[in-house]
């Protein structure tokens, strides 16, 4: 029944979300016994501020060492490798990682100059880190953001950073799906604990994050990246490689059995960054009144994925979208909040799949 949960926090005090998460999961329930050698595996691919939508929020980093250490585990260790091109303590430094190994007394593994050994995943011979291997608990912490080759990256591809360089590399000559997939028959996703926070549009290493201010748990990696799909206006069946892991047994898309667990709601927090010139072309469309940022958020998701299909043209009524427009009457609206417009889409917050589709219809 777990493997089917997808919990929801919303807020900006990112650090106390992720221990309220963790202890709505009962995370330390699951892991076997105090001894349990723990990895965290946040996403640091370059050497960025989070805020720039590239890497894992260190706050929830820092969240999840303290409610483990409260629950009497002490074997913990972080590890990441960074994309290649970048040396991994470098972004370690910009994004605040270095200051949380020493606060909690955890060690960083660069797994960038870790050993490695060669692993049958699934009739594929892959290359894995030793530290990876020997972890007994990966809790794995992927940014929910965008991708310029497989449309978004999360649970599974961020996978892709306990491998050695020269995998990498290899993986980009074999078309990056097929080798994700079967990585993840062989390495753990005990936890998923995603930093949906200000993920990127449409690019790995950042640079136009769309606020959300939302973290997210998921006991199933295939789950969470069909979850993930949707927020961001795509179908998993778009995705080869979410397809190719379920098919080779490691997890399940099928969103239709999940169990939503909301540990609060969305509130209206105000904008806590700045948009780029991109984002706010998109946002635009927009008429925002005390928008929740999950919601507005998928607005932007939907009003991309319109704008790369080039129907972003023409004038068109603003689409309304937030709190200040309950019980409001107007042409076009997005989330419960504008039931009473003329067109109103339902869901608090809806999708941005959910989204894109009315807008097809419903916006002309
Ligand atoms: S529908 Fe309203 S309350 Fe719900 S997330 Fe959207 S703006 Fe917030």
């Amino acid at each position: 029944m777990k493997k089917k949960e997808i919990l929801f926090i919303h807020g900006t005090d990112y650090k106390n979300m992720t221990k309220k998460l963790l202890e709505r999961a009962n995370l330390a329930g699951a892991i076997p016994h105090r001894d349990t050698k723990i990895a965290l595996k946040p996403n640091l691919v370059a050497a960025q501020d989070a805020s720039n939508g590239a890497t894992t929020h260190w706050e929830l980093a820092a969240g999840t060492i303290e409610y483990l250490k409260e629950h009497g585990f002490s074997s913990i260790l972080i590890m990441e490798s960074s994309w290649v091109g970048e040396k991994t303590d470098r972004s370690v430094r910009a994004s605040g990682y270095d200051k949380v190994c020493r606060e909690y007394q955890v060690p960083f593994v660069d797994l960038q100059k870790d050993s490695y050994t060669e692993c049958d995943a699934r009739g594929m011979k892959l290359k894995v880190c030793d530290t990876a291997l020997q972890a007994e608990f990966v809790i794995n912490m992927p940014v929910l953001k965008g991708h310029c080759q497989t449309k978004i990256t999360c649970a599974l591809k961020n996978n892709k950073g306990v491998i050695p360089n020269s995998e990498k590399r290899r993986y980009h000559t074999m078309g990056l799906h097929k080798p994700i997939a079967h990585l993840n028959t062989v390495v753990r996703n005990d936890f998923i604990l995603v930093d949906n926070i200000c993920g990127d549009l449409d690019f790995e290493e950042g640079g136009n994050p769309v606020e959300m201010n939302r973290i997210l748990g998921f006991w199933d990696p295939v789950l969470c990246d069909a979850f993930v799909c949707e927020t961001m206006g795509y179908r998993p069946e778009e995705v080869s490689y979410l397809t190719l892991a379920e098919k080779l047994g490691v997890g399940s898309a099928d969103l239709s059995q999940s169990r939503p667990v909301f540990v609060n709601q969305p509130e209206h927090t105000g904008q806590t960054i700045s948009m780029t010139r991109r984002v706010e072309k998109l946002a635009g469309y927009a008429r925002p009144k005390d928008a929740c940022s999950a919601c507005y958020g998928s607005l932007i998701y939907a009003l991309d994925r319109l704008e790369s299909r080039g129907c972003l043209k023409g004038k068109r009524p603003p689409v309304c979208i937030g709190q200040g427009y309950k019980g409001k009457t107007g042409e076009i609206g997005v989330g419960q909040c504008t039931s009473c417009f003329q067109k109103s889409l339902k869901g608090c917050p809806p999708k941005a799949v959910e989204i894109l589709k009315f807008l097809e219809e419903n916006w002309k």
